[in-house]
């Protein structure tokens, strides 16, 4: 039997046109939650920009466009869909993790390879606040940590059965996600400023998401 090459080619194309067009719909609704803070069609978004994160951004940044949407978007979504989830958690079986950058350029705290950076509560900085309001609600720890890879070993030694973090949009998006796929629930609140040094949080939307 002839292998019909020129069907097969038809379906191929219209398989591509299909996906992008789809893609392409995920991201105009993206892009109305990113611009209008309204969410439409959550779960279809989320799935879309986690299915096909690299064509999005690339599409993104195509047409000249921010491609960190991505992340901002699905952190934002992540935070509506687990909220009831990680409220229902008791403080205890929480936790806080905090990004390094959040310190102070003085900070004289001390770093352990298992649980990050040891903040003495010096004042110096947020970490400071967001420390000693997660104790007050009696929050199981909090960590101040160097990376993504920090995670893996806290998720794995202290077994939280909720997360808070704060961090930047790229780093918030795949905690997010390693944290989803164990089954634990988290909620994220984006740094107002970035960068490797002395970053900022809004704490009244940290406090917000702790559960005040
Ligand atoms: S409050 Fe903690 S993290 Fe911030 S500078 Fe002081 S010791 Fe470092």
């Amino acid at each position: 039997m002839e292998i019909p090459y020129d069907l097969l080619g038809r379906i191929f194309v219209a398989v591509i046109v299909i996906i992008l067009i789809v893609i392409v719909l995920g991201l105009i609704f993206a892009y109305i939650t990113y611009k209008r803070k309204r969410m439409i069609f959550s779960g279809f978004v989320l799935f879309i920009l986690d299915s096909f994160y690299i064509p999005a951004k690339r599409i993104i940044s195509f047409f000249g466009g921010n491609d960190r949407m991505v992340e901002i978007v699905a952190v934002e979504i992540r935070n509506v869909l687990m909220k009831d989830d990680f409220d229902s958690v008791k403080y205890e079986d929480r936790i806080v993790i905090l990004p390094q950058c959040l310190r102070s350029l003085e900070c004289p705290a001390k770093m352990s390879s298992f649980d990050g950076i040891k903040c003495i509560e010096c004042n110096r900085c947020k970490v400071c606040e967001i420390k000693k309001k997660a104790n007050e609600l009696g929050y199981g720890k909090t960590f101040v940590i160097t990376g993504g890879s920090f995670i893996k070993r806290i998720i794995s030694k202290h077994k939280p059965k909720a997360v808070l973090g704060v961090a930047c949009p790229y780093e918030a998006y795949w905690g997010m996600l390693e944290l989803e796929k164990k089954g634990i629930p988290s909620q994220a609140v984006l740094l107002l400023k970035e960068g490797c040094v002395e970053t900022d949080a809004d704490l009244d939307e940290v406090y917000e998401r702790m559960g005040k």
